[in-house]
């Protein structure tokens, strides 16, 4: 079940119909999850939950943006006293898109069992089963990229370097299906250097070569271990987000420092910041 839910959370898009309040926690500390799933999607997922569980449905009645609120209770027939309880908020594309993302996305990507995958706006995975499959399967496989390049605000692209780094930390891989070059990757030493093609999917061979011969970090001159973050930069520089010796603290340390995100070795911008869609929630992961 926890699954279903995940991937629920997963479903996001231009889809309409409505999107999922998840109490899970705690009825005083509920997540408004940005998942907008159509009436069939809507149908498959009772469906599963049916198989495990005992579902019920409650049309509560509308809520104050005029929208159709139904509660669902979902009760584990295995252990009855784990209930928990999702409301889906109907509306109408007009809608929906007249309310975009008012809520905080964000809080969501904080979550351990939960994850924020969206499709680029422009991409080319545009028919809406696509989407979902596209976003299901980047789910399962536990991947995620920007899609959204922050606007130039350093607080904002610090929040997001972290929440990657975060991330990558509890075994999600990032790379650069939306953005190619212009995106900035966190990754294990062990993946960048042994598949950098799965991370970097656009790169030329010059550049898959560049990442892979450099095997130390410019700042504290340290042989990246397997096991190490490092931090891809849009100029293609490695880089310990973290050093592990008292000469370096990392490139994380050096934007701090110079409070801008230069590349401490092409004085390049090592993170972009183009600002690109105005609707977009910021998290984007
Ligand atoms: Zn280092
Ligand atoms: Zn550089």
């Amino acid at each position: 079940m926890e699954n279903v839910i995940k991937y629920v959370k997963a479903i996001n898009g231009i889809l309409f119909g409505g999107y999922v309040r998840d109490k899970m926690a705690d009825i005083s500390q509920f997540h408004d999850v940005d998942c907008r799933i159509n009436k069939e999607q809507l149908t498959q997922l009772i469906n599963i939950l049916l198989v495990d569980n005992i579902v019920i449905e409650n049309i509560v009645g509308e809520n104050y943006k005029r929208m159709e609120v139904i509660s669902y209770t979902v009760t584990p027939k295995a252990n009855t006293n784990q209930s928990f309880k999702f409301d889906v908020l109907c509306c109408t594309e007009t809608k929906w898109f007249q309310y975009p993302c008012d809520f905080d996305v964000n809080m969501l990507a904080e979550s351990n069992d939960a994850m924020y995958i969206r499709p680029h706006f422009l991409s080319s995975i545009c028919t809406l089963p696509d989407k979902i499959s596209h976003i299901l399967s980047r789910c399962k496989s536990k991947k995620f990229a920007l899609v959204a390049l922050p606007r130039d605000n350093f607080t904002d692209i610090s929040v997001l370097l972290f929440r990657s780094k975060n991330l990558v930390q509890r075994g999600w891989t990032m790379d650069d299906f939306y953005f190619s070059n212009a995106s900035w990757i966190f990754s294990k030493w062990s993946i960048l250097r042994e598949e950098p093609r799965s991370i970097r999917l656009r790169h030329n061979d010059v550049s898959i070569e560049a990442i892979k011969s450099q095997t130390t970090c410019s700042l504290c001159l340290e042989p990246f271990s397997n096991d190490d973050i490092v931090f891809n930069t849009c100029c293609n520089h490695n880089f310990h987000w973290e050093c592990h010796t008292e000469n370096s603290t990392g490139i994380c340390h050096w934007f701090y420092l110079k409070k801008c995100f230069s590349c401490p070795v092409c004085k390049q911008e090592a993170v972009k910041h183009v600002y690109i869609y105005n609707n977009l929630p910021r998290i984007a992961v």
